[in-house]
């Protein structure tokens, strides 16, 4: 059965149409399916034949949620999504000023093994569909009241290791019928698997590219960041540039503060360098704690000189502030879970 929810409006309207399906029937169940019905027996201005018809014929799953915490600090609020295959996702909705924001995860777990990262422990599961990310958006706003106004594609999963998918669900959440949002309100983070870059960039979409860097030389990346052996911080670069070339899109690094890893002066000084050659923007992560790991958060004595040698070389830095980090919602600390496995 085809899931109905992956598909664009217009794709939906060619398909009623060689199946002989009036047109405009094709325009009502896209309004349905955009409100977050549940079920075709909802889409009361269809004929019942029509209803029974598309059940037969497409699926139509909604996550459920299995659990929803909210953080007494800030407000964030994580999700533990049920998808209809027993697997389960998280989800966080978080408040700024500028608006709400929802941080998705794009795969059923992670192969990137990242080792300061809890979303790459036990691998990659599966793939997201387009429907299950668009689902995780939609229903956040539905059952938390909040809209939705930006997106980041930063919870479990490698979006580029998922390259259509997230394409298709990227065209969705844009699309006037069925989300209708900027992509200037989304930005796609990657551990750097540079192949996917000129695909990315042929596209031209609007959003931001943040890069995942952690660390400017090959020595402390590739032991923090198994995706930089056999790729490289050269190379990456490189590749950062011609995106920005392409798009006129200025790349962001990310670069979690790690104690006595990767947050020494020369490190701050290479990255100084790394920064402007690509003419990037730093956000830099203060690390949160994953039990299973044997890193560190750097001392804020740390992150201050760290942040100085930036600022006085004309660097572009910021600092993300930790939010949801009482209910393990922050950056990393996202997991993979199985319905019926243990509690934490
Ligand atoms: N796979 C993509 C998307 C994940 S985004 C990527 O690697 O970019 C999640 C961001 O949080 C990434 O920058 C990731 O490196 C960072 N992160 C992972 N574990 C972290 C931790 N313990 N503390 C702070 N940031 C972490």
């Amino acid at each position: 059965m085809k899931d109905i929810l992956s598909m664009l409006p217009e794709e939906l309207a060619a398909e009623f149409r060689e199946k002989g399906i009036p047109a405009f029937r094709a325009k009502q169940v896209s309004q349905w399916l955009a409100k977050g019905v549940t079920s075709f027996e909802e889409m009361r201005n269809l004929p019942a034949d029509l209803r029974f018809r598309l059940g037969e014929e497409y699926s139509l799953y909604r996550p459920v949620v299995l659990r929803k915490q909210v953080s007494a600090k800030d407000g964030t609020i994580k999700y533990l999504w049920g998808l209809f295959d027993g697997n389960a996702v998280e989800t966080v909705v978080m408040k700024y000023r500028y608006g709400n924001t929802v941080c998705i995860s794009t795969q059923v777990g992670c192969r990137q093994g990242c080792a300061f990262c809890a979303s790459t422990i036990g691998g990659l599961v599966r793939q997201m569909e387009p429907s299950e990310m668009l689902n995780e958006v939609l229903f956040s706003q539905l059952d938390s009241g909040e809209k939705i106004s930006h997106i980041v594609l930063m919870g479990t999963g490698e979006p580029l290791d998922n390259f259509e998918n997230v394409m298709r669900f990227l065209s969705l959440i844009n699309h006037p019928e069925v989300f209708n949002l900027s992509l200037r309100h989304v930005s796609l983070s990657t551990c750097g698997l540079i192949e996917r870059f000129p695909d990315l960039a042929e596209r031209d979409l609007q959003l931001t590219l943040a890069v995942s860097l952690h660390a400017p030389d090959d020595e402390t990346r590739s032991k923090l960041m198994p995706a930089n052996r056999g790729r490289g911080v050269d190379a990456l670069m490189g590749a950062c540039r011609q995106y920005t070339e392409k798009t006129g899109r200025r790349v962001s690094f990310e670069y979690a503060m790690i104690d006595g890893v990767n947050d020494t002066s020369d490190h701050a000084k290479m990255l100084v360098k790394r920064a402007k050659e690509v003419g990037a923007h730093v956000n830099l992560i203060p690390l949160n704690h994953v039990e299973e790991s044997r890193y560190h958060p750097s001392t804020q004595g740390h992150l201050k000189a760290f942040i100085k040698i930036l600022e006085d070389s004309g660097v572009n830095v910021t600092v993300r502030r930790r939010l949801g980090g009482d209910i393990d919602a922050s950056c990393g600390q996202l997991r993979r879970k199985f319905e019926k496995s243990r509690e934490k």
